[in-house]
């Protein structure tokens, strides 16, 4: 969709909003420039928010924003400024829809980047950036059907020429097939190269949570609507406010932006006498809310909610400022001859959306049919516990979910003043207060849309406290090697071309890292920390640690660890997103931390979406609290000097309050339970398995925390087998496969929760120990290393389905398949067989599916 909108080579959907994605934009025109051009233009009229995530994000990486009017932007200053790129927002914030044809040009003769932000509803009617020659195109889908909610969650889309494919942030969907020769999707370039869990020190971003579940409904709009149907949405929208701009003219307005326009005006309120009352006050009556664009403007932009009767009552705003007479609905019925307002050369010619899948579902029996069958080949909490480690896949309560579906919750505008959203700031404070309380913190931010993020905003928070004692020098911060992959993770291109450690969120916020060792059991190796700690006592900035660790246990010395921090002058950030097993038990600021990050989709119950949304709060200490991010467009109080991390102020605000809903409905008690619960749980598994596979790290007392990791090394000695084998053969159990391959390549790390019953830890055990008994098959010799039940899995329907003859493996269909009594039950089939790891990334294709493949 986002590549047919935006004409494009390929595409991502689902960064976490238009602003961090701008930053991406500008990281990675920057980066293409061998990080050499330290010049970034934007224009004035990309959205102020854009703007401010940039400037944020551009202080870390050295990055200079210079802000100016795009249509002054000459060739010679192109070059005089030696700009790695250039952005511009296409219509901008003032409505404008403008050529940046030439622009394109010059700024490749230069070598730069050209990157645009956009619309993917104004490009059905405008020449899309792919056509002018951008480089790299980004903007919100949350257009395409996503409810305003207040700020968001909201996906972002990114789309690039192809010659920056392998550069691109996010998570890329590919097209691969099966063994058997079927289409099959999957995260493409992703072990190889860019997941940062994995590979900490090749990932090309510090995404890991993104916005899926967001991406997946604007590109259900889009299946539903077609191009006709957005065509005529969008047709239906220009009309409108031509409509708009034709009677305000009327009434002797005039309209700054008159010469180009998709859905917004500019409006310049001078023009006729005011009468008694003025614009705003008019407005406010009736409960419209006019964007004040200046001191003598107001904004107006229309959107497919937009009823007849809501237009006249705009335009009778207007029509009663002015002292004209007020315009019924009558009136407009007419009907009007439909020219777009758009100069021509830049309007869209070229077709979108031709795709089958765009054309087949335009029914809502069709659609329902449709997202059905997709949903079908998904193994969800519904069918079965999601044994993720470092994932916490735990109940969503329906009871703290529905709220999001009430309007008065998803209406609200993402900027819309305080004095409206009282409901909501209240819900919000009292979520930071009890996150507070959690945490042992005095102060909280929600702005982070994710828990990388958060870890970005929270050292920003380090960096500029020690910039406000004068100690803006200290820059190194310590990191053991089993922290998160999002902590450290190294950009590639970025180490191997500039020769400095660019490591991500400690880098991205512009601190050089140095690992500090682990012990053999996993924990911290405290005289690795002191020396140094000692050792850069000048200039130590933070120290980052995972509690517990990501290897699954409880750092006994960490309190010990943050007195060392402390007394060579850093602070600590304690990444809190597994706080799952201490809420109520302890707190990072107990352990002796200064600021955490949470998940809020992990241990506070948001669903996961398959990826996203997700909300990373920081929660800081007392003296830390003036320095959390602030925002441009809406005052969240405070000065901070960091200014904004996302593109709305509480970030995802309409999913905060499921985590509000699940910590008021447990209270302290349920709370500290649920850590209690999940401990033992975790406890329980590591207890059954343990006498058949090997626990990699347990403390003295042989007990794990909330998660276990489990070694199957000594199976790929024995048998041939890799941890992927043992994962696809859970598939065929009905479970989903624990996280693999991390934090050790070669173990599982497995996490239960505290809402899963003792039934279905036993069922899980059961299948791994079921599992563990057809490995001690291969090790004996009685099934082959290279064709077995683990090997050939998982098994699909059409597998099973092999005549006789063609059945020719040395196990039975029933063992493949049924391997345990309850699955003849429940069980979960698999759409595919195994996925063709290699071919997928060698031929990158991030299409949907074709008509042969839809048939199948
Ligand atoms: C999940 C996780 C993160 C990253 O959070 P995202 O929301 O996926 O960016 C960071 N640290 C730890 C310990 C985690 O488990």
């Amino acid at each position: 969709m986002v590549m047919s909108l935006t004409g494009m080579d390929i595409a991502n959907a689902s960064l976490l909003d238009e602003a961090t994605a701008a930053a991406e934009a500008m990281v990675m025109a920057f980066v293409n420039s061998n990080s050499r051009k330290k010049n970034f233009f934007v224009d004035k009229a990309v959205s102020p928010q854009s703007i401010a995530v940039l400037q944020t994000r551009g202080k870390g990486f050295g990055i200079n924003v210079v802000i100016g009017d795009v249509s002054n932007l000459s060739r010679s200053d192109i070059e005089n400024l030696d700009l790695c790129g250039v952005m511009v927002q296409y219509p901008d914030v003032n409505g404008f829809v403008r050529e940046y044809a030439t622009l394109a040009n010059d700024i490749h003769s230069t070598g730069g980047l050209m990157t645009v932000a956009t619309d993917l509803l104004a490009l059905t009617m405008l020449k899309p950036p792919g056509e002018w020659n951008a480089d790299i195109v980004f903007g919100s889908s949350a257009r395409f059907g996503v409810p305003a909610g207040y700020g968001g969650p909201h996906a972002a889309f990114f789309a690039v020429a192809d010659k920056l494919k392998r550069k691109m942030p996010g998570r890329l969907v590919g097209k691969s097939k099966d063994v058997t020769g079927k289409t099959a999707y999957r995260l493409a370039l992703q072990i190889s190269a860019r997941e940062q869990h994995i590979r900490r020190e090749k990932a090309t971003s510090n995404i890991c949570t993104s916005q899926a579940l967001l991406a997946n409904m604007a590109a259900l709009y889009a299946v539903y609507h077609g191009p006709i149907g957005l065509k005529k949405i969008a047709n239906r929208i220009h009309a409108f406010t031509q409509i708009l701009k034709a009677k305000l003219e009327d009434f002797g307005y005039s309209i700054h932006n008159a010469s180009a326009y998709f859905d917004t005006l500019i409006i310049n309120i001078d023009g006729p006498t005011q009468k008694t009352q003025s614009i705003h006050d008019i407005a406010e009556k009736i409960g419209i809310n006019l964007r004040k664009s200046g001191d003598h403007t107001v904004g107006v932009t229309l959107d497919e909610s937009v009823s007849p009767q809501d237009l006249i009552d705009i335009i009778n705003v207007f029509a009663l400022a002015s002292g004209a007479n007020l315009v019924t609905l009558s009136q407009l019925a007419s009907p009007i001859e439909f020219i777009p307002d758009i100069p021509v050369h830049l309007q869209r010619e070229s077709s979108f959306l031709q795709h089958p899948v765009f054309n087949m579902h335009h029914s809502e029996t069709e659609i329902l049919r449709y997202i059905h069958s997709l949903q079908e080949k998904d193994l969800s909490l519904v069918h079965a516990m999601i044994p993720l480690g470092s994932c916490t896949m735990k109940l969503n309560s329906t009871s703290s979910m529905i709220p999001l579906t009430w309007p008065e919750f998803s209406g609200i505008h993402p900027f819309a003043p305080l004095d409206q959203a009282q409901g909501y700031y209240q819900l919000i404070k009292e979520l930071e207060s009890d996150l507070c309380k959690i945490t042992g913190f005095a102060a909280c931010s929600v702005q982070p849309n994710s828990g990388a993020a958060g870890e970005y905003a929270g050292l920003l928070v380090i960096r500029a406290y020690h910039a406000s004692r004068g100690e803006g020098h200290r820059d190194i911060c310590l990191i053991p090697v089993s922290a998160h992959g999002t902590n450290p993770a190294v950009s590639e291109q970025l180490l191997s071309r500039s020769g400095i450690d660019f490591l991500k969120s400690a880098v991205m916020a512009g601190l050089k890292v140095v690992s500090i060792k682990t012990h053999e059991d996993g924990t911290l190796n405290l005289q690795d920390l002191r020396e140094k700690a000692e050792k850069y006592n000048k200039n130590l900035a933070a120290f980052m640690i995972t509690y517990p660790s990501t290897y699954g246990v409880f750092e006994e010395g960490v309190q010990t660890a943050c007195n060392i921090i402390h007394e060579n002058g850093g602070q600590v950030y304690l990444d809190g997103a597994n706080l799952n097993a201490q809420v109520g038990l302890t707190n990072p600021a107990t352990c002796g931390g200064d600021v955490c990050h949470l998940n809020l989709h992990k241990t506070f119950s948001i669903p996961h979406g398959g990826g996203g949304p997700g909300v990373g709060p920081i929660c800081v200490a007392e003296h830390l609290a003036s320095f959390l991010p602030t925002h441009p467009v809406v005052p969240t109080g405070g000065t901070s000097p960091i200014g904004a991390v996302a593109a709305s102020p509480w970030g995802s605000a309409s999913i905060l309050f499921i985590s509000w809903a699940y910590i008021k409905m447990l209270g302290g008690t349920g709370l500290a339970d649920a850590s209690k619960l999940a401990l033992l749980n975790a406890n329980y598994i590591a207890h059954r398995l343990q006498n058949h596979y090997i626990l990699r790290y347990t403390n003295a007392n042989n007990r794990v925390a909330h998660e276990l990791l489990v070694d199957l090394a000594e199976f790929d000695r024995k048998a041939g087998l890799k941890v992927a084998d043992f994962a696809k053969r859970l598939q065929d159990y009905g479970f989903h496969p624990p996280t693999c391959s991390w934090p050790i390549s070669t173990c599982m790390l497995i996490e239960p929760t505290e809402s899963e019953s003792l039934a279905e830890l036993d069922r899980f055990c059961d299948a791994m120990i079921a599992i563990r008994e057809e490995v001690e098959e291969i090790i004996s010799g009685k099934q082959p290393r290279d064709n077995n039940v683990l090997k050939h899995a998982p098994h699909p329907i059409s597998i099973i389905a092999l005549s006789d003859k063609e059945w020719n493996r040395p196990y039975s269909r029933e063992k493949a398949v049924y391997p345990l009594p309850y699955l003849r039950e429940r069980k979960f089939w698999p759409s595919v067989s195994r996925i063709d790891d290699a071919y997928g990334d060698l031929n990158l294709i991030c299409e949907c599916p074709t008509v042969e493949e839809l048939a199948v």
